[in-house]
């Protein structure tokens, strides 16, 4: 790997430190900008979502809330209620809106779902996303299941439901496509394992990247709501945040049974939600907007698999398969993820994720994002020479 000279070594040693105090999730890249103006940041290869989704929303939202006028209204006054907003969105879902729980951002229904309804032992399956484990309460036991590196840590189904039978747990995640490696199940695995799993109090499945999934070669939507009719166990939670590029609005859904959607209403979430987020939740449902948006989510997907298939190509790193919009890399020249971090964003100005901190991962891995097709040549063409 090509090395530091004394300036860039410098600011490495800066870099480090802000990377410590920032705990489990990446410092964002505003914090980064902003702590070292000294770097020229090009790519944000950290943060997974699509951005042609937010060139496409922002349009909409400059048309009908800024040029219009109407910003005023979103701002000064309180968006509908949780229940008003699920109605919303239920006829597209074609679910009940007593079934559906509005979110701010998906985090919020995570916290309110393991805080409420899981009980004594929950499975989360590793490596993944560590709100799972980290939020839980302090009664619930965390049990872990490996995926194995040998299975490119794909999701081993026999194996995964006796471990979970064996392990008289009441709650399990499967979050699908998974964080950070990609890794898919498809729809027909995934029934036959709500039908073996079907005597739990609660299947969490998070399907916050699902739409850069697909199983044709249309890339078309793989939609799963419909099995929450048949397996009133499941508990479907969707960001709205990486598929739509827009994080900083806080959008997401959970698809529960009515019980728990009314007993969490019950606890206090009226207004959890913003104006922005209501307006995107409207926008959403109309079919002019979901006709423009389905081409760049193809577009997009497909541009990735033009990025994944220019990165495998280097000798030094393994791409895992990845069904989502970004993917695990392993680096297997010796060297350092945190090395490999650092030296892509002082030498090149990209800005990608170590996997350092994530449990159930052994070697050195990054995750890299998937970002327009300018950006992806840039962090394709940075690879090739940083590992030269
Ligand atoms: C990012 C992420 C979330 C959080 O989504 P928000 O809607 O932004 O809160 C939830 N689950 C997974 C797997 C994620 O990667």
């Amino acid at each position: 790997m090509i090395e530091l000279n004394e300036q860039e070594k410098r600011l490495a040693a800066k870099i480090k430190r802000l990377k410590e105090s920032s705990g489990s999730h990446s410092p964002s890249i505003f914090t980064i900008a902003q702590k070292l103006p000294e770097l020229q940041i090009k790519v944000d290869a950290c943060f997974l979502s699509n951005p042609y989704a937010t060139e496409l929303f922002l349009n909409y939202l400059k048309k009908d809330l800024i040029d219009s006028g109407k910003l005023r209204d979103v701002l000064e006054f309180y968006p509908s209620q949780n229940s008003v907003i699920a109605d919303v969105i239920a006829q597209y879902l074609n679910i009940d809106a007593e079934n559906i729980f509005i979110g701010n951002g998906a985090i919020e229904i995570i916290q309110a779902v393991l805080h409420n309804f899981v009980g004594k032992k929950l499975i989360v399956n590793i490596p993944t996303f560590s709100s799972y484990y980290e939020f839980v309460r302090a009664d619930t036991q965390v049990l872990y299941f490996q995926l194995l590196k040998e299975k490119q840590y794909a999701l081993d189904i026999e194996r995964y439901i006796k471990f979970v039978k064996d392990s008289k747990a009441d709650s399990i995640v499967i979050i699908n496509p998974n964080n950070p490696d990609g890794g898919y199940i498809n729809y027909e695995n995934l029934r036959y394992i709500l039908t073996e799993l079907k005597h739990l109090s609660n299947i969490i499945l998070d399907e916050s990247f699902i739409h850069f999934a697909y199983e044709n070669k249309q890339y078309d939507l793989v939609q799963t709501e419909q099995l929450f009719k048949e397996f009133p166990n499941l508990i479907i939670i969707k960001s709205m945040s990486k598929d739509f590029g827009i994080a900083g609005i806080r959008s997401g859904y959970g698809i529960m049974s009515k019980d728990k959607v009314a007993s969490l209403l019950h606890n206090g979430y009226l207004w959890n939600s913003s104006g922005l987020s209501e307006y995107f939740f409207r926008l959403y449902v109309q079919k002019y907007f979901l006709q423009e948006y389905e081409k760049i989510r193809k577009k997009y997907i497909s541009q990735t698999q033009v990025f994944y298939n220019n990165l495998s190509k280097i000798q030094a790193i393994k791409v895992y398969p990845s069904m989502s919009n970004f993917a695990l890399v392993e680096l297997l020249d010796k060297s350092t993820s945190a090395d490999f971090v650092t030296k892509m964003l002082v030498k090149y100005g990209i800005y990608t994720r170590t996997c350092n901190d994530k449990i159930g991962l052994d070697g050195e891995f990054v995750r890299i994002a998937s970002r327009t097709y300018e950006e992806n040549e840039i962090i394709s063409n940075a690879m090739k020479d940083l590992f030269l």
